[in-house]
């Protein structure tokens, strides 16, 4: 019926979207996690090496076996996956939501953006360890130069993002871009928000406004 092959259709769907600004984009959901310094890692895991149990879709990046018990006054939660590789500083990545269950007031921050991250106790079966440590991470798309390049965008920029497939459709507003040579283009939102626009894994989003 058609003079098109399957390729050669995905390439003009392409070059359309492209045309339009409105490449699409997977869109991963954050489960709460924490990231170690080594020396953290150390107090809670004596006598062990953190240990990959599944890479992440970012180059390098992978949950590991261990998790620990997040503890504040009001709760704790059981199960909370570190991420490596281990980091310079340690942070505890939560949602409101579980923020409300811990009974911390976690502010909403970028990822290294810790200034005025909460105490939160982190509980091994070994050790405990309080530390400044809790943020709920700050919605952001990781991409790389060519990606930037590609998409028009300009470091240090803000967009917004539609979910546009679906049966709760938003538009995340103050996205922002975490550029970086070897990210793959990808929008990282947390459990709340997934749940707020009824994300599943295989749900796209697109760049509305620049
Ligand atoms: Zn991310």
């Amino acid at each position: 019926m058609s003079n098109y092959n399957s390729e050669e259709i995905r390439r003009i769907v392409r070059e359309v979207l492209l045309e339009m600004k409105t490449e699409t984009f997977p869109i991963g959901i954050s489960n709460r996690h924490i990231h170690l310094t080594e020396e953290h890692f150390n107090i809670l895991f004596p006598n062990e090496t953190i240990e990959p149990a599944k890479p992440l879709k970012q180059p390098g990046e992978f949950a590991s076996k261990q998790t620990i018990t997040l503890v504040g006054p009001r709760g704790e939660i059981k199960r909370v996956r570190i991420l490596g590789p281990l980091r310079k500083r340690s942070q505890v990545e939560i949602s409101k939501t579980d923020a409300r269950n811990l009974g911390i007031q976690a502010p909403i921050r970028l990822s290294g953006q810790l200034d005025d991250a909460v105490e939160v106790k982190l509980q091994s079966e070994a050790a405990e360890l309080t530390i400044p440590a809790a943020i709920v991470a700050k919605r952001h798309i990781h991409l790389n130069y060519q990606d930037m390049e590609r998409l028009k965008l300009k470091e240090g920029q803000v967009v917004s993002v539609e979910i546009f497939e679906g049966s709760r459709k938003v538009v995340f507003e103050d996205v922002e871009l975490r550029p970086g040579k070897d990210f793959i283009l990808e929008m990282h939102v947390d459990t709340d928000e997934a749940n707020a626009a009824d994300i599943q894994s295989n749900t796209r989003g697109r760049i509305i406004e620049k």
